[in-house]
C-alpha cells in the first residue's frame, strides 16, 4: 500500500497547481506555498468591476496541439468550457500590416515580396521544421545563422530576423539556438484557445479541486528558505515558521530556487546560475472603440514602435465579456535593468499613444479609458546553442527536493502546456522516489 508523504510545493503557478493534483490524486498530504494573493503565476488574470471575464495580465492563449493541458482540462471534465476563436496575427512589413498566420497567407506574401525562388526557399524550410523532430541537431545552430542559410537573406531580414531580436534582443541573436524556433513553428495552429471566463477562471476551478480534496493553498505566504536537516527532511521557512516535509517541489525561478536554497551543491547551483531569460514588461489599456481588425502585431524593434508587440485582445475574444471595453496590450521582452522596469503606468501610457496612432489614425486618447501595468522579470528563458546539456534536472542532488521551472520545458518554448507536463513529471519523479 502507498504510504502517505508530506509534500510541500512553492508557487501556485500552472506547474505548482498541477503537480498538487496529481499528488492528491495519489493520496499524498500536499501544502502549496504561494507569494502571491492569487494562485496563478504568470498565467494570472484580473478583472474591472465591470468585466464578466477575467483578463491575463499578460496575453495567453492555447494552441490545439496543447495536449498537456488540454488533457488535464479533459480529465476535469471541462472540455466543454475551452472555445477556439481564429484571430488573426499580422506582421509589420514596409509600413504595411500583412496576416500570415496560414500558409497560404505567407506564401502570397514571399511570393509578392521576395519572388518564386524565395518562396520555394521558404516552404520547404517550412515543410522540413513542422517534420523533422530531430531538434537535436538544430540545437547546435544559432537560429540567426541556420535561417539565414536556409530561407535567403531578404525572408530572414523581412521577417526571422525582426521576431528573433525582438524577443530576445541584438545582443542574443548569436546565442539562441534553432531549437527554439523549432519548438515555435512546430507548435503554432491558427486557431487559438482560451477558457471561457479567461485563464484564471481555470485556475481558480482547479484550485478549488484540489482545495476540496484537502490541499492547503497558502496565498500571500512566500517561502524564504528551504534546509535539509540530519535526518534528511526538508524544512520550508517564512515569516509564519518553519514546517517539514518529506519532499519539497518548487516551481519558482532559478535565481529565486538558488536564493531559497543557499546549500545547494555547486554542481547544481551552477547550472541554475548559467540559465539565461528575458523580463517583460506589459501595459494593458482599455479603450473605447475598436483600433484594428487584428489580434496579434508583431512589430519589428527597428520599425521605431516602442514595444514589441500591440495585441487587440478583444478581436480574439469578444468585447461583451469586458463590459464592451477594447482591450490593448503594448508588450515587450526586456532586460532586468531596462528602463520600462522604472516607468510607471502613466509615464508608459505617454510613450505608448502616440504608436497608436500608426495602426488606426483615428485613434485619439479620449478613447483611453483606463491602465493596468504588469511586470516581471523572469518571463522567457534564452536558449544558447547545445542547451539541452545545460538543463538541471528536476531531481535536485539534495534528496526530496525538485525543481520544476520554465527554464527546464526546452527544447519547447515555455507556455502553460509545458507548465503542466513538469509538474505532472515532479509529481511522478517524487512518487517514484517514495516506491509509490
Ligand atoms: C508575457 C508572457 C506571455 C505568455 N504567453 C503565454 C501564452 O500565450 N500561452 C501560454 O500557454 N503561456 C504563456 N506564457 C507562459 C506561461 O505563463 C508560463 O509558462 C506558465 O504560467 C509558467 O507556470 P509555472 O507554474 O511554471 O511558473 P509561474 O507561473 O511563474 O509560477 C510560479 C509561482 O511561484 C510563486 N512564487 C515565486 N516565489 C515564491 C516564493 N518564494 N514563495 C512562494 N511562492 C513563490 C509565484 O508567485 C508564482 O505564482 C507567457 C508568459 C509571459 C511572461
Amino acid at each position: 500500500m502507498t504510504q502517505t508523504k508530506q509534500i510541500a510545493i512553492v508557487g501556485a503557478g500552472v506547474a505548482g497547481l498541477t503537480a498538487a493534483y496529481e499528488l492528491r490524486q495519489a493520496g499524498h498530504e500536499v501544502t502549496i506555498y504561494e507569494a502571491a494573493p492569487e494562485v496563478g503565476g504568470l498565467a494570472a488574470g484580473f478583472k474591472a468591476p465591470h468585466w464578466d471575464w477575467t483578463l491575463e495580465k499578460f496575453y495567453h492563449h492555447w494552441f490545439q496541439g496543447d495536449k498537456h493541458i488540454l488533457g488535464l482540462i479533459e480529465r476535469l471534465g471541462w472540455s466543454d468550457q475551452v472555445v477556439f476563436p481564429r484571430p488573426y496575427t499580422v506582421v509589420y512589413f514596409k509600413d504595411k500590416f500583412y496576416p500570415l498566420d496560414s500558409y497560404g497567407e505567407a506564401f502570397k506574401f514571399t511570393l509578392g515580396n521576395f519572388g518564386p525562388v524565395n518562396l520555394v526557399r521558404f516552404g520547404l524550410v517550412g515543410v522540413f521544421l513542422k517534420l523533422t523532430p530531430n531538434w537535436q541537431a538544430l540545437e547546435k545552430h544559432t537560429a540567426d545563422a541556420w535561417m539565414r542559410r536556409y530561407v535567403g537573406d531578404s525572408v530572414y531580414d523581412a521577417l526571422w530576423r525582426p521576431m528573433l531580436v525582438g524577443k530576445f534582443g541584438e545582443e542574443n541573436l548569436d546565442v539562441v539556438n534553432m531549437a527554439w524556433m523549432w519548438a515555435r513553428i512546430k507548435a503554432r495552429t491558427t486557431r487559438l484557445g482560451t477558457f471561457k471566463g479567461g485563464f484564471q477562471a481555470f485556475l481558480d476551478k482547479l484550485a478549488d479541486v484540489i482545495r476540496s480534496q484537502g490541499v492547503e493553498i497558502r496565498l500571500r505566504t512566500p517561502v524564504t528558505r528551504i534546509s535539509q536537516d540530519d535526518a534528511g527532511r526538508l524544512t520550508v521557512t517564512t515569516s509564519m515558521g518553519s514546517e517539514t516535509y518529506d519532499a519539497v517541489i518548487s516551481t519558482s525561478s532559478p535565481a529565486l530556487m538558488e536564493r531559497l536554497m543557499p546549500d545547494l551543491p555547486d554542481s547544481y547551483a551552477g547550472r541554475l546560475r548559467s540559465l539565461k531569460s528575458m523580463g517583460a514588461v506589459v501595459l494593458v489599456i482599455s479603450i473605447r472603440q475598436q483600433l484594428t481588425e487584428y489580434y496579434w502585431h508583431n512589430l519589428p524593434k527597428d520599425a521605431g514602435f516602442p514595444f514589441l508587440a500591440m495585441v487587440e485582445h478583444t478581436n480574439f475574444i469578444d468585447p461583451e465579456h469586458y463590459g464592451g471595453d477594447h482591450i490593448l496590450y503594448c508588450g515587450d521582452y526586456l532586460e532586468p535593468d531596462h528602463e520600462y522596469f522604472k516607468l510607471s503606468k502613466e509615464e508608459l501610457l505617454e510613450r505608448f499613444l502616440p504608436a497608436l496612432k500608426r495602426f488606426n489614425p483615428d485613434f485619439d486618447r479620449t478613447w483611453v479609458k483606463d491602465t493596468w501595468l504588469w511586470k516581471t522579470a523572469y518571463a522567457q528563458p534564452v536558449p544558447p546553442v547545445n542547451h539541452s546539456k545545460n538543463i538541471p534536472p528536476i531531481r535536485t542532488p539534495v534528496p526530496g527536493l525538485y525543481f520544476a521551472s520554465m527554464s527546464q520545458v526546452y527544447p519547447w518554448d515555455r507556455g502553460t502546456n509545458y507548465a503542466v507536463e513538469i509538474g505532472q513529471k515532479a509529481a511522478t519523479q517524487v512518487m517514484e522516489d517514495f516506491g509509490a
